[in-house]
């Protein structure tokens, strides 16, 4: 792996985040959101690793805004805004809840401070249960739930969701632990104590990745597919990216043909079991000896 690729997407990656904190999103659609963020990693030598996430409320994660979408930001809205950054495929995943809701302030330093906390035992040797334990434990003391089937992973080059989980709870069982060379996401997800603690699926999907590149045998789906194989590889993207290159109503015809043929997944949005409001903190890190290095500080 090279560091140098994860540090300077760190580096990127803290910076958007940062900003998209102290900006004023009310008033602004979750389109502006979203290409502000992408339009600022473009800016750094850098590409999103996956469109920019823009969830509102009880919508947890995977929503990022669709063509022209008009969707506003508005006073008492709580918005997750999750970010990935990466360099030659190295990914720097990131996130920051910005809250117009006096009411949840509380719970997003929940989630912040278990990040925190996750951060600073998260070491060469740590388990991932244990890390799981103390998200539980301070979201917990702070008088919220967190949303236990969302979890942080394992990234690898190009693989956003490399195949291990780092839990939200505190899980029995078999348990890996944090391994020198493997970068991991660490994301702390939080809903109110009448919350179900659990997201399920939204009908709404809008996040797309290439799963199979076998023909489909439609011409016009595979000169699609090598299109998106040659810009974003396997990972994520959106159909707002792919509109200079094709008039949308064929785009979604032609995304259908490639989803109803498995060659492109679609990710429905999450959304809390009880429609309570969610909050979310991440970082990703770098495990050694004695501390790790943490790439979106
Ligand atoms: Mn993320
Ligand atoms: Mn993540």
């Amino acid at each position: 792996m090279s560091i140098e690729s994860y540090l300077k997407a760190g580096k990127i990656a803290s910076q958007v985040r940062e900003d998209a904190r102290r900006k004023y999103h009310v008033g602004s659609t979750l389109l502006e959101v979203c290409e502000a963020a992408e339009a600022q990693i473009r800016s750094m030598e850098a590409q999103p690793a996956f469109p920019v996430n823009a969830s509102l409320n009880e919508i947890a994660a995977h929503y990022t805004a669709e063509p022209g979408d008009e969707t506003l930001v508005k006073e008492g809205d709580v918005l997750k805004i999750d970010i990935g950054v990466h360099v030659d495929g190295y990914i720097a995943d990131t996130a920051v809840t910005v809250c117009y809701d006096p009411r949840h302030d509380q719970m997003v330093k929940a989630a912040e401070a278990a990040l925190a906390e996750a951060v600073r035992i998260a070491r060469t040797g740590t388990k991932a249960s244990d890390i799981g334990k103390v998200i539980e434990t301070i979201i917990g003391r702070m008088g919220y739930r967190p949303i236990q089937n969302l979890s942080g992973h394992s990234l690898q080059q190009y693989t956003i969701h490399a195949g291990k989980s780092i839990p939200n709870i505190w899980t029995i069982g078999s348990s890996f632990s944090l391994q020198t060379g493997e970068a991991y996401a660490i994301e702390p997800f939080a809903t109110t104590k009448d919350g179900s603690g659990v997201v399920h699926e939204g009908k709404v999907k809008n996040i797309f990745g290439i799963t199979s590149r076998k023909p489909s045998k439609d011409k016009d789906a595979d000169e699609l597919l090598t299109v998106i194989w040659n810009r974003y590889r396997s990972l994520p993207f959106a159909l707002r990216w792919l509109t200079n290159a094709y008039e949308e109503p064929r785009l979604r015809r032609l995304i259908d043909v490639l989803v109803k043929k498995k060659n492109v997944h679609s990710y429905p949005i999450l959304v809390e079991g009880r429609e309570k409001t969610v909050v979310q903190a991440e970082h990703t890190l770098i495990p050694a000896d004695g501390g790790s290095t943490i790439i979106t500080f």
